[in-house]
């Protein structure tokens, strides 16, 4: 399968890696929207956040656990984890992965 993530997870592309768990990896977006812009994912390829919630419900709370851990790491007084799901919604990469989003404040609703 060719997935940009799973090649990141794999360590056949480079990433700005954040943290690693075991199920989970983090890594600084590419592209980043914030101060502080890391992707959270699934070391397993799944195509979206509700794929994952099926397949891997552990990895799921792991993602959510290492948004916490990073964001105080970073003294984010606040943040926004965000997934997107389908293209209309924004999703380019299709292996689930949480945006966290932090350190400006930040606009709603989003665009
Ligand atoms: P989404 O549009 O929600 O699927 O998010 C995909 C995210 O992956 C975007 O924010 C991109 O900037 C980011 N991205 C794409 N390629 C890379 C990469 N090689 N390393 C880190 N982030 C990436
Ligand atoms: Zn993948």
């Amino acid at each position: 399968m060719d997935c940009l993530f799973c090649k990141i997870v794999s360590g056949e592309i480079p990433a700005s890696l954040v943290r690693t768990g075991d199920r989970t990896i983090a890594f600084n977006d590419i592209n980043p929207q914030a101060p502080t812009h890391v992707l959270i994912i699934p070391k397993k390829h799944c195509e979206n956040v509700g794929e994952l919630a099926v397949q891997d419900p552990q990895a799921l709370q792991e993602l959510f656990i290492a948004a916490e851990e990073i964001a105080a790491l970073h003294s984010l007084a606040g943040y926004r984890s965000v997934f997107n799901t389908g293209a209309e919604a924004g999703q380019s990469v299709f292996h689930a992965h949480l945006h966290l989003i932090g350190g400006r404040a930040l606009q709603w609703p989003p665009g």
